[in-house]
């Protein structure tokens, strides 16, 4: 029993919580997701619980974890972890900061977008994606971004002499990933 505000009389009532099973359609895919429902001992009427996740929300969680996506916060982490902005992180990228910044918020990406900031997840392949797009961003985010990781790279690779050589990308699947958006 919990007491709660029913809609429908407009006024706190006891209400008996219960979970019902809805399938969400994500992209094609089925997703079973539990609802947490009211039902007011008064009218006995039944409505969403106003303190439950938004139902949509936990089938692209549900989803992401089905297909291997990155949750908002592990995109979020990784842009912090560069120390960019979101606009940086846009402009390294090629994409708009105001889709970082959906992603950081529950937008359910696109696997091209995931598949591209998962790639930066790889140093080398980071440090190849800087020295092609940098001319996008600017300095202050150039900065920031040799700050926290390419510097350290440097540093990492300089023992053989080839820090400050630029090595071009083996395979540009990185644009192909990109066109998708
Ligand atoms: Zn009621």
């Amino acid at each position: 029993m919990k007491n709660e505000f029913c809609p429908f009389c407009g006024k706190d009532r006891d209400c008996e919580m219960s979970r019902r099973a809805r399938t969400i359609r994500v992209r094609g895919t089925e997703i079973s997701v539990e609802l947490r429902e009211l039902t007011c001992n008064v009218c006995k009427e039944t409505f969403d619980d106003p303190m439950a996740r938004d139902p949509l929300e936990v089938a692209y969680d549900a989803y992401r974890d089905q297909e291997g996506l990155l949750c908002p916060f592990e995109i979020k982490a990784f842009r912090e972890k560069l120390k960019l902005s979101q606009k940086g992180f846009a402009d390294l990228l090629g994409m708009s900061p105001a889709t970082i910044s959906r992603y950081e918020t529950g937008a359910l990406q696109e696997p091209s977008h995931d598949t591209a900031i998962r790639a930066c997840m790889n140093p080398e392949f980071l440090q190849n994606q800087y020295e092609r797009r940098k001319h996008r961003l600017d300095e202050a985010q150039r900065d920031r971004l040799e700050d926290s990781f390419v510097s350290q790279l440097r540093v990492s690779t300089s023992v053989d002499g080839t820090s400050s050589k630029v090595v071009e990308p083996s395979i540009s699947n990185y644009e192909v990933a990109l066109n998708g958006g």
